[in-house]
């Protein structure tokens, strides 16, 4: 691949997606933001939309807004189930965090296989996945499978094949790997749960709007996931959970709240959960926050996530021959899988002192962050970033090994890395 700064500008130049750029707030140019995975960019029509709601729906409106309020959690649900998820109509629903939809679908895909006693999780997940299968399984008297992934190469199919027998309820995986982005096959993964009998639960954080997801092609039963990291909604935009259609009716969730409730108003005595997916609904949905949602929603959907992954694996393979090119002679290794199809928008690069290479990019302009033990983590993501960006970027990094700019910071890590 040509290094060149010049052939990273001619790859913005024949990028069908560059103009989805001027779509964000881009209140510096100068800075090179690589953490699109950790929190999206603001979409330049998010302030208004939430104005509208604060103004006019609640300001104006006030509680007759719930007319049109009260259906908002599966319309942005649907959005992102037709744009995003490739999912049908009615199987998607917005609201809550990432960890409590985990929980919920958790438990109740666990009550749905009654007799099995047996969680199966990935030993390298997420910290909030494996502490959720942990709490679930110790409340249920049930035990938990880790299963062993490689942290660069991710989820190896024979390895997972190993651990599924006729004990396993509910399988939760990553869709693309947090550290890594490593992006195990889906389809296949989800064939060898099923045969064994079990459900399948994704944990599809990292890949909404990163790579493209067929949820109802492949067969998937449960899934969750974050709308802050390339959906572009926000700091605490309520999460998304999808449930298949034809298990709807199978699962209870554990938390009965009255938004999940049939005929939520006639505040019957029993709980008797609704028929669709508002049965995975707890309680009064974030209005403001669904709205920051349906406009990150609605501009992946726009770009087209075929599209988006494919700038994904330019943007990353960029990063790769560059690491490669230049950051290997002083002491860089790839953390990812090499191969772009076998991955997400985002790569890591491993150095010993990653932690203080990463304050010495903060510290240039270049906004990476760090994971453990050793990674220096770079998401750009497709929606925004320019190849030039990636190009700046690693020039700089480069410098940083080079003067040795990182030896001058403490090695002792911060409370938000
Ligand atoms: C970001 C992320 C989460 C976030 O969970 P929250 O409840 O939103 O804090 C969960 N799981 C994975 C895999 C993630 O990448």
């Amino acid at each position: 691949m040509d290094l060149t700064r010049a052939a990273a500008a001619d790859l913005d130049a024949a990028d069908p997606l560059a103009a989805f750029r001027d779509r964000f707030v881009i209140a510096d140019d100068a800075l090179l933001y690589l953490d699109g995975n950790s929190l999206g960019r603001l979409p330049r029509d998010t302030p208004a939309a939430l104005a509208r709601v604060v103004e006019e729906e609640w300001g104006r409106g006030l509680v007759g807004s719930w007319s049109s309020w009260i259906g908002r959690a599966t319309e942005v649900g649907d959005v992102l189930a037709a744009g995003v998820l490739g999912a049908r109509p009615g199987e998607v629903l917005i609201g809550d965090s990432t960890s409590v939809d985990l929980y919920k679908l958790l438990v109740a895909g666990a009550d749905a296989r009654p007799g099995r006693d047996v969680l199966v999780c990935c030993a390298d997940d997420f910290p909030t996945d494996r502490y959720l299968v942990a709490g679930v399984a110790a409340a249920r008297g049930m035990s938990v499978r880790q299963v062993a992934a490689d942290i660069d190469e991710g989820l190896d199919l024979d390895v997972l094949a190993a651990a599924l027998d006729e004990r396993v309820a509910v399988v939760v995986l990553s869709a693309v790997a947090y550290r890594s982005g490593a992006l195990p096959d889906l389809a296949a993964v989800t064939r060898l749960v099923h045969d064994a009998g079990a459900l399948v639960l994704w944990d599809l954080s990292h890949a909404a709007g990163a790579v493209p997801l067929e949820l109802t092609a492949i067969g998937a039963d449960l899934a969750v996931g974050c709308t802050y990291k390339y959906l572009n909604g926000g700091p605490g935009a309520p999460a998304f959970l999808y449930v298949r259609r034809e298990l709807q009716e199978q699962l209870r969730q554990p938390i009965w709240g009255w938004f999940g409730q049939r005929d939520q108003f006639a505040m019957g005595q029993a709980y008797d959960p609704a028929p669709g997916i508002e049965r995975f609904a707890v309680g009064t949905p974030p209005v403001p926050g669904m709205a920051a949602v349906e406009v990150g929603a609605r501009l992946v959907a726009e770009a087209g996530v075929d599209r988006l992954a494919a700038k994904g694996r330019a943007l990353t393979d960029l990063v790769v021959a560059l690491a490669d090119g230049w950051l290997a002679p002083h002491g860089v290794a790839l953390a990812s899988p090499r191969d772009a199809a076998r991955r997400g928008s985002h790569v890591s690069l491993a150095h010993p002192q990653a932690w203080q290479v990463t304050q010495a990019l903060l510290d240039r302009g270049v906004v990476p962050d760090f994971r453990t033990p050793d990674r220096v983590r770079l998401g750009p993501a497709p929606l925004y970033s320019r190849f030039v960006d990636v190009w700046e970027a690693m020039d700089r990094f480069r410098d940083v090994l080079a003067e040795g700019a990182h030896e001058r910071y403490p090695a002792e890590r911060a409370r938000v890395t």
